[in-house]
């Protein structure tokens, strides 16, 4: 393109966004990616105008239009400062603990090189990784020719293996597309038909009566179905985990509790990292920092892209309705099926339940995890109907979760153009759960031959993909289960009447590759909690096995991680005291890692990184000069 047709298409843009109601508004081009400034009122037209920019097809938009009255809040963090990893030369850090990092970090090990894992929060899994459907979608909603179809299909398809790898439950339950008008009958059967063609996904349109032979509790708000046998289910946060406890297994170490906050940049590369818990050298950097992925690029002066957080929310029903519905479905209309959602629907999730949802906003905030009955309201609304049987007092909870969308609606999954050692794997909206093997392979090609620039790169002949899992009491057999209590009586002590849990499981996640002293870390690994009473009987219980186990005092113990202690000290009877007054007194403003009673396997300090391969060498205090960027916003 001409540098004169670019300056007409640019200051066509301006007028566009400006007649949006963008003031001040500016476009330009940096490096390949263009540009967005000035001000606006409302968060809707600041999206639209990053949309009708990346219609002009730059490798990126940057959005940088302020909304008026709006200052991003501090990035969620631990108040721990310590130096549980300063001075690490890992061959590989990696941002973030959500399901790609997690997965990615298994996938590097199965070459010899060293993996160190960042996380900001107590544990792996607390962002979208646990926050979503656990569908693993067939990849019939991609666009033909986009990443994110390409990647959720070969996604898909690694899954029955990995699952039986990792020893979790996956189910290939299957996936209804419904529709309500003929239009969408019609015009489906050649739009889903040419992309299951092109992306070779099995399934298509069925009749009326064989959609009702397979889920005979569909209402009449059907005319009829589009049937995908490949999509499965599975429990995200049980994936998520069993990623990172394999990969330390592994050898790769999982550093919680630490956020980076800034990077120093020498001649086009990253020299040093910092984090709250001391500074790391490392070879190479994969940024798989969800949300806040266009912050680690900005920080490693490579920001190319904006991410605009897309909220999700969602319903649980009670399992006792989970048999009525086998496949996950939605009712789609055409105005949906053009949007950037799949628009939600009804699932049964692996564990019985029914989800309902999700919706899908914009919204500024970027971990804005709050339900709102509006929403939930218009959720069941919606979604309720479809089935004979569903009623709102089968509600349980709701939960909320927020993709990482760009403006480009399209995974980024390559290496840095600007900066030498710097990997991106971000933007993973959905179905970025579906696609995270795919995701976590193409990385790990992509760095190990970016660190073959560097030095030897070898196959790991140790790397065993079977993750050493505990046993899950529910699964096992009579006898099996005899033979369990007989050799340890904790598995014998039911603790969640609900999900029916022993004390024995819980303990075993207290001492896993990835300990957790937080309730919503035990539940998040073997669900107590989850169930019908939402922990009301068991979460005393459970606290109590936490502090026995690892000599946390009771109001040591969080809900999830630093900031949510939900003890105070003993009640007002033996003390005078308030549970409010003790509750003033007990926020830390900046902490060391509390010491916890050491196990034979869980031996850091809380959330602290775990050293299951031999320490790298330490590096010089000082990495010669350089330059400090992307302050921290954390
Ligand atoms: C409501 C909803 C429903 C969805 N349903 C599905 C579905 O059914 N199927 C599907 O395939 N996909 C689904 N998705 C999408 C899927 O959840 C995401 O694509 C996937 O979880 C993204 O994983 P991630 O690891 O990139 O991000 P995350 O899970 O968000 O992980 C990123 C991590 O980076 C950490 N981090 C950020 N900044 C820093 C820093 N500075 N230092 C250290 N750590 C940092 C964060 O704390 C976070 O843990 C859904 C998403 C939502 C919100």
């Amino acid at each position: 393109m001409s540098s004169s047709e670019e300056g007409r298409r640019l200051s066509h843009l301006r007028e566009e966004i400006s007649a949006l109601g963008i003031r001040e508004a500016e476009v330009s081009v940096f490096r390949r990616s263009i540009r967005l400034s000035g001000m606006c009122g409302d968060w809707a037209t600041i999206v639209r105008a990053g949309k009708k920019a990346a219609k002009l097809g730059y490798k990126g938009v940057v959005n940088e239009i302020e909304l008026d009255g709006f200052t991003p809040p501090p990035i969620r963090r631990s108040a721990i400062e310590d130096g549980a990893i300063d001075g690490e030369r890992p061959d590989v850090l990696i941002i973030g603990g959500g399901v790609i990092g997690c997965a990615i970090a298994r996938e590097l090990r199965r070459w010899d090189v060293s993996v160190l894992l960042c996380e900001k929060e107590s544990d792996v899994a607390m962002h979208a990784s646990s926050r979503n459907d656990g569908m693993i979608h067939p990849g019939i909603a991609s666009h033909i020719g986009s990443l994110r179809g390409k990647m959720n299909v070969e996604g898909n398809l690694m899954y029955t293996q990995l699952c039986k790898d990792l020893k979790i439950p996956f189910k290939r339950y299957g996936n209804f597309i419904l529709y309500s008008d003929h239009l969408f009958g019609v015009g489906g059967r050649a739009v889903l038909g040419a992309r299951a063609k092109a992306f070779g996904i099995p399934g298509g349109h069925i009749s009326r009566q064989r959609m009702h032979e397979l889920e005979p509790n569909i209402t009449d708000a059907a005319l009829g179905a589009f049937s995908y046998p490949m999509s499965g289910v599975l429990s995200p946060y049980k994936l998520t985990v069993a990623l990172a406890e394999n990969a330390v297994e592994n050898g790769a170490r999982v550093s919680l509790d630490t956020i980076v906050t800034s990077m120093e940049m020498e001649h086009g590369r990253i020299a040093a990292v910092h984090t709250n818990r001391g500074t790391v050298y490392p070879r190479l950097v994969v940024n798989a920092a969800g949300v806040f992925s266009d912050i680690i690029a900005k920080m490693a002066d490579d920001q190319f892209f904006t991410i605009h957080p897309r909220k999700g929310e969602l319903v649980i029903l009670d399992k006792k309705k989970g048999k009525l519905v086998q496949r996950s479905m939605g009712l789609v209309s055409v105005k949906a099926a053009t949007s950037d959602t799949k628009g939600g629907g009804v699932m049964r999730t692996i564990d019985g339940n029914v989800l309902v949802g999700p919706d899908a906003y914009e919204e500024p905030l970027r971990e804005d995890f709050s339900t709102h009955a509006d929403h939930v309201d218009a959720i069941l609304e919606k979604h309720l109907p479809l089935i004979k049987g569903f009623a709102k007092s089968d509600v349980i909870t709701y939960f909320a979760g927020v993709r990482a969308s760009n403006y480009e609606e399209e995974f980024i999954v390559e290496r840095s153009e600007e900066v030498d050692n710097l990997v991106h794997a971000a933007a993973i909206q959905s179905p970025g759960l579906a696609s995270a093997p795919a995701i976590a392979k193409r990385i790990a090609e992509i760095s190990t031959a970016a660190l073959g620039e560097q030095m030897d790169v070898h196959k790991n002949d140790r790397f065993d993909p079977v993750r050493k899992a505990a046993p899950v009491l529910k699964y096992l057999s009579l006898e099996e289960k005899q033979k369990l209590i007989e050799k340890n009586p904790d598995y014998g002590v039911i603790i969640c009447r609900c999900e029916e849990i022993s004390k024995g499981e819980i303990i075993d996640c207290i001492h896993s590759p990835i300990p957790v002293t937080s309730l919503d870390g035990i539940k998040r690994r073997v669900r107590p909690g989850m169930g019908r009473c939402q922990g009301g009987f068991c979460s005393p219980l459970v606290t109590s096995i936490i502090a026995q186990e690892t000599g946390l005092k009771p109001e040591e113990i969080t809900k999830n991680g630093d900031g949510t202690e939900f003890l105070y000290g003993p009640t007002n009877k033996g003390t005078g005291q308030t549970a409010a007054d003790k509750g003033a007194e007990s926020k830390p403003q900046a902490k060391k890692a509390p010491a916890r009673k050491p196990s034979a396997k869980a031996s850091a300090g809380k959330g602290g990184a775990r050293t299951a391969q031999k320490s790298d060498k330490k590096a010089p205090a000082k990495a010669g000069a350089s330059k400090k960027k992307g302050g921290a916003e954390a």
